[in-house]
């Protein structure tokens, strides 16, 4: 398959290296230059120096077939989804989102009509979030639709918050609740394959319309950001959990060079999400750990803040920041202590 393997080369499979080990890998020998660039690779969105502000900048690709299935994405939904896991990436940094360009490639199948519905989306998202669509770029495409989005954002320069700024014994705190995006994807999934084997049969999505909402029609955390500026806070750290909360704890505490250490029985889910899990006979927390998708933030404060944090719904504390010597700590309802891996956590090791 690779052209190098025909010249007798040796070759790595990506899947070797995995998506972040890809990243860094490609990305070793890339240093920045310009005294602008303040932020390069490796967090949420890149920083620039613009003057009084910091611009930030991030993408997002969404493909079909990996990222939506559009038998049962709505396009509209579509479209607010695309912008609104970049408005999260801004978030991440305790930005303002301001401005988003769209690449878009798409095969002949969709109808102008399609794409109107998708760009219906599109507007939705730029007003709910006020940002503007400034431009992009349309192309086609051999095999179904490719959406690319690049936003742009600002913050005061005092108040940008990057992956690294975590402080042992900060709080880590976690937005809304976790795994409701992954069980509403497998709802939509058992659906269609019931549908497939009987195309008469409707399907039953009833009573899990949050589940639905929360795949088909993410948010991105503005209200946070809103909430954490009116309280006076800057986070010492921050990222927003588009891959599960245990992939994200990960990054947090390798760019700030810590450890943490989560409690199980800490960690928000919604109760129709444990209902629904229950149903499909998994374990809850597993799908807040790894299911990806929720697009909550994480973030570490110091300790001092215990008190703003502790009673308000819209946040849970959900453990704290260790020396790195410690690792990457789950302590289950039990009480036993096990490893945090990117899959979850690893039950076999103490
Ligand atoms: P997020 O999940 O927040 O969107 P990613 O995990 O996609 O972030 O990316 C991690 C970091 O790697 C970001 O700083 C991103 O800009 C950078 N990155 C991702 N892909 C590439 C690439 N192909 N080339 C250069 N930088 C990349
Ligand atoms: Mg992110």
């Amino acid at each position: 398959m690779s052209l190098l393997e025909d010249k007798g080369i040796n070759t790595t499979p990506i899947s070797k290296l995995g998506e972040f080990g890809l990243i860094d890998h490609l990305t070793k020998n890339i240093k920045v230059k310009n005294a602008s660039s303040v932020k390069g690779i490796g967090d949420d969105a890149a920083v620039i120096d613009v003057g009084d502000k910091y611009q930030l900048i991030s993408t997002d690709i969404l493909v079909e077939g990996v990222h939506f299935d559009l038998s049962y994405m709505p396009l509209k939904h579509l479209g607010y989804k695309s912008v609104a896991v970049n408005v999260s990436d801004i978030c991440a940094m305790n930005g303002v989102a301001k401005q988003i360009t769209l690449g878009l490639a798409m095969s002949n199948r969709f109808t102008v009509e399609a794409l109107d519905e998708f760009y219906e989306g599109i507007r939705l998202a730029c007003e709910h979030y006020g940002v503007d669509l400034v431009g992009g770029d349309t192309t086609s495409s051999t095999s179904g639709l490719m959406i690319s989005v690049t936003i742009l954002g600002e913050v005061e320069k005092e108040n940008v918050v990057y992956r690294s700024g975590a402080k042992v014994n900060d709080l880590v705190i976690c937005t809304g609740d976790l795994g409701a995006a992954y069980l509403g994807l497998q709802l939509l999934n058992r659906e269609k394959e019931m549908f497939k084997e009987n195309p008469t049969m409707q399907p039953d999505l009833s009573g899990n319309d949050y589940v639905l909402k929360r795949q088909l029609k993410p948010e991105a955390g503005i209200k946070y950001i809103k909430i954490l500026k009116d309280l006076n806070i800057t986070p010492n750290s921050m990222i927003d959990i588009s891959d599960g909360l245990s992939s994200e704890i990960l990054h947090l505490a390798k760019s700030s060079k810590v450890g943490i250490t989560i409690h199980e029985d800490k960690i928000p889910i919604d109760y129709t999400t444990m209902n629904l899990a229950n149903e499909f006979n998994m374990n809850p927390i597993t799908c807040a750990l790894s299911g990806g998708e929720d697009y909550e933030l994480l973030f570490t404060v110091s300790q001092g803040h215990y008190d703003k944090f502790k009673k308000d719904a819209d946040f849970t504390i959900v453990g704290y920041v260790t020396e790195s010597s410690e690792g990457n700590n789950f302590i289950a309802k039990d009480g036993t202590s096990h490893l945090l891996t990117a899959q979850g956590w690893d039950a076999m090791k103490e």
